[in-house]
């Protein structure tokens, strides 16, 4: 099967297996999204919406978040991983959200990449699921498994979200990066599982033995 064939069928089938696959970081606006994207990294989506729930209690805006000292915000997002970095960077852009943008999210990858905390990832992330513009996030797991698809060499994540990119449609981009995020939670975690009923790496024969 060529890349052009198997990214046919992945398609099709992530369709059947997710027709509609929600965002997992709870969030209100494009700010909230911002900040729980933020709070994701090394953490699961289930603690960042733990943790939240209780900040956007007590600040659910740039300039609200503003007042809240970067103390008070690390005692609330404690419990994620990397927290002290986090909160300064949550502290830091909100403060540059409020003195450069009115306190409203910036919708282009430029100006979201040059905010604290703000990799190219999480600004994709932004971009597509807040504003609904064209971008497709790839984290490692979709690295990982584009490459075990064979949509992509795999050499880094710059070059797969080209390649994933050049093979996808424009409007399948953000809902296909939220569905290889599913499938991997749902079928791939397990080391040493049997790949002959793996709904997708069965039937494109994609799979390498040693990457099981
Ligand atoms: S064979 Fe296993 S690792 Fe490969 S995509 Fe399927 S479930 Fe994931």
């Amino acid at each position: 099967m060529t890349p052009e064939e198997k990214s046919i069928f992945i398609r099709k089938k992530l369709d059947e297996l997710f027709p509609q696959p929600d965002i997992p970081l709870q969030h209100r606006d494009p700010f909230t999204l911002l900040v729980a994207v933020v709070l994701s990294a090394q953490t699961t989506d289930a603690q960042v919406n733990r943790v939240t729930a209780a900040l956007f209690e007590r600040a659910k805006t740039a300039q609200e978040m503003t007042r809240l000292s970067e103390q008070e915000i690390l005692d609330i997002v404690r419990s994620c991983g990397l927290a002290p970095q986090k909160a300064r960077a949550i502290s830091a852009l909100s403060r540059i959200l409020v003195e450069r943008y009115g306190g409203c999210v910036p919708q282009s990858f430029q100006e979201l990449e040059s905010l604290p905390g703000v990799g190219h990832k999480s600004a994709s992330v932004v971009m597509s699921q807040a504003f609904g513009k064209p971008a497709f996030p790839v984290d490692t797991h979709i690295h990982r498994l584009a490459k075990r698809w064979g949509l992509s060499s795999g050499k880094n994540v710059v070059q797969t979200e080209k390649d994933l990119k050049s093979l996808f449609p424009e409007q399948a981009w953000g809902k296909l990066h939220l569905q290889i995020i599913y499938f991997g939670r749902r079928y791939c975690p397990a080391r040493g599982h049997d790949p002959r009923y793996c709904p997708i790496c069965s039937c494109i024969n994609a799979h390498d033995e040693d990457e099981v």
